[in-house]
């Protein structure tokens, strides 16, 4: 079984690879969408967003806001791909202690979903090829990954597009809920972001899973 995730990890990934060989997005380097060395000189989050949400690199760095747009905007899903690894290797310690919390049992790993529209316009959703990329770098199988355990309800107008922090907060409100037949009673929840700007829609997120009896939700992001 272990073997047969691993071939299918393997196989993703080649697949992505023939489809959009890659090049570092900041020295262009051959063969590695962000290298090693690019990665290293990211600038690092100081900022607090809400309180159980943890993001990894700072929004306000050009290489990291220029990855996230081409992400989102010019189908270049490889990036998320690459982000889902970093997220991974930065947030081990993290992991680690949710690992110990679930006592063995798989985390859930949730993305932030997206419209129908967008998905539709997108070709994907970026939160989900970073979790799916989040979740294969995992050497056991420690994760399950869940992209249809939360649908958002109404539509609301996109986050990025209200620039006030209290009218983020109320766009968002009630915004989600739980798929029918999901089940995440004791569960030990990961929602995974690409960016996350008050924490808002995690929060909500976590707010409808938590109703439904999940034990402990945590929000990733990438960059804030
Ligand atoms: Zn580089």
């Amino acid at each position: 079984m272990e073997k047969a995730i691993f071939i299918i990890k393997k196989g993703f990934n080649l697949f992505l690879e023939i489809l959009f060989p890659s090049k570092c997005l900041s020295c262009h380097l051959r063969g590695i969408v962000l290298c090693d060395d690019c990665v290293n000189k990211l600038h690092l989050t100081e900022r607090e967003t809400a309180s159980n949400v943890i993001s990894l690199y700072d929004y306000r760095d050009p290489i990291v806001k220029e990855s996230i747009w081409k992400l989102k905007y010019h189908k270049t899903p490889y990036i998320g791909q690459r982000f889902g690894q970093l997220l991974y290797k930065e947030l081990i310690e993290e992991v680690s202690s949710l690992q110990i919390f679930s006592q063995g049992f798989p985390i859930l790993v949730v993305p932030v979903p997206i419209s129908h529209d967008k998905k539709k316009n997108r070709g994907y959703n970026q939160s989900e090829i970073i979790a799916r990329s989040f979740c294969y770098s995992a050497e056991k199988s420690i994760f399950q990954l869940k992209n249809k355990t939360i649908v958002k309800k109404s539509n609301t107008i996109p986050q990025a597009k209200l620039t006030n922090r209290t009218r983020r907060l109320q766009n968002i409100k009630g915004a989600f809920e739980l798929s029918v037949g999901a089940s995440v009673k004791g569960k030990t929840i990961i929602i995974i972001d690409d960016v996350t700007t008050t924490g808002g829609t995690m929060l909500e997120m976590m707010k409808v899973l938590k109703k439904n009896g999940a034990k402990k939700v945590v929000g990733f992001a990438v960059a804030h």
